[in-house]
């Protein structure tokens, strides 16, 4: 070898084994809260465990499979069958990663740590899990097994990026002692009892992938159905996400999108009231129709302004306030008043004997035309007779209707043959798909 081969031989040797091998980041722990203020929790364990705490590793603190063993919150500490324990942090430990924890009744993966509330008396109970297993416990919630497997990925995709943004954001429960709350809060997380195996397997075929933008992995909002168009960011929290775009929907026909909520003109009078939005006798709403919307409805549909005037005064409420004061399932609605109609009528009937008695028959009678002055416009819905009026709120969607349609996502999959990317990029403009971990 002649010495400057030899030389080039050496530098790429040197090379070769000087450069660091590219060592993907291990996956983050999601720590979960699953309940705050507990006087006391039954836990149990799947295999043989311990019951620690910071402080104290106690031989009674042993217990077998199965075994279930009550945790009581004291003001200085904690007992354990009874038996103090003294320090802050209570571990549940077992010698084995497939432990599976009951705790009140319920199964989690992982890790559990109890401490005591921050702020009140009581117990926190903490479930620290990796991110992917973390997902297995969410998704069973947000969708039913049996959907199509693309769907599927992308709802894996954008659980994993709401629950990175969340965490990287850090401060939603920070003083709480962990990341992310088990409810809608944050993201619904039902552990071991909702995993399901399609969903199991749409997490691992995503493996670490997270949708970003400029860097950032995205608050991926999603909803059940977005009822025909999703809606821009800031039209119902306020704040304008570039990846959070309205986008025409393939949903409007999804089964269950089409709702319909009916009030009796004076129980929506009190329902106003005792949310502080009382008008007095109700007189009309004001609110443009969806097939000629006007200024008071998003490019969506969505009800932006909807007017309430009554005999004390006028009230202008937003679609998202109304959607959240008369519990509807969106805000994309439109109003008819209609005047109530029996369901049975009296009538007269003669008997065989030629006797004439007075019964109830069951009718149904034809809606009428909406009630009001034949002048209004079809804006105007006016309550005429506010003991027998109903006014009837029809809509689509199901959801705020910001990011991903659950629906939409799956008529993507089945009837565009989209694939989880096409359907994240659909819903999340402008993002980038890449590895988290
Ligand atoms: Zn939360």
């Amino acid at each position: 070898m002649k010495k400057s081969s030899f030389l080039l031989f050496l530098t790429s040797f040197i090379l070769v084994f000087m450069t660091p091998v590219a060592q993907a980041a291990p996956q983050p722990l999601v720590r979960v809260g699953l309940w705050t203020g507990q006087q006391s929790v039954v836990v149990g364990s799947s295999v043989a465990y311990a019951v620690e705490t910071e402080q104290e590793q106690p031989k009674w603190a042993r217990f077998k499979a199965g075994e279930q063993v009550v945790i009581a919150w004291k003001p200085n500490g904690m007992t354990v069958n009874g038996k103090t324990l003294r320090g802050q942090t209570l571990y549940l430990r077992s010698n084995t990663e497939s432990a599976r924890w009951e705790v009140n009744r319920k199964k989690y993966r992982g890790d559990i740590v109890l401490r005591q509330t921050t702020g009140k008396t009581g117990l926190t109970v903490v479930n620290e899990v990796p991110m992917e297993e973390y997902l297995y416990g969410i998704l069973g919630k947000e969708i039913s097994a049996g959907w199509p497997a693309e769907a599927a990925k992308a709802q894996a995709v954008a659980a994993r990026s709401y629950a990175l943004n969340l965490m990287l954001s850090g401060d939603r429960h920070r003083q709480d002692g962990y990341d992310l709350c088990a409810t809608v809060h944050c993201q619904v997380y039902g552990g071991v009892d909702t995993e399901a195996p399609d969903m199991i397997q749409a997490v691992a075929a995503t493996k670490g992938l997270a949708a970003y933008y400029n860097g950032q992995p995205i608050h991926a909002y999603f909803h059940a159905s977005s009822g025909g168009h999703t809606e821009d960011s800031e039209n119902v929290w306020g704040n304008a996400l570039p990846y959070l775009r309205g986008v025409a929907d393939v949903d409007a026909q999804a089964p269950g999108s089409a709702w319909e909520k009916r009030f009796n003109a004076r129980a929506l009078e009190t329902l106003l009231t005792q949310k502080g939005k009382g008008v007095g006798v109700l007189k009309s709403l004001d609110l443009s129709p969806l097939s000629k919307p006007g200024a008071d409805r998003t490019e969506s549909g969505r009800v932006r302004q909807l007017q309430v005037a009554g005999d004390k005064r006028s009230l202008s409420l937003s679609g998202v306030q109304m959607r959240s004061y008369l519990d509807l399932p969106s805000a994309l609605f439109d109003i008819r008043v209609v005047r109530a109609l029996p369901s049975e009528l009296d009538v007269s009937v003669e008997t065989s004997y030629g006797a004439t008695v007075e019964k109830k028959m069951p009718v149904s009678l034809k809606e009428p035309a909406e009630s009001g002055r034949w002048n209004d416009p079809a804006r105007i819905h006016r309550i005429i007779r506010p003991a027998d009026d109903i006014v009837i709120f029809s809509g689509h969607g199901r959801g705020h209707g910001v990011g991903m349609s659950q629906w939409g996502a799956r008529l993507l999959a089945e009837k565009n043959k989209y694939d989880y990317k096409q359907i994240l990029q659909y819903y999340y403009q402008g993002i980038m798909l890449k590895k988290a971990y």
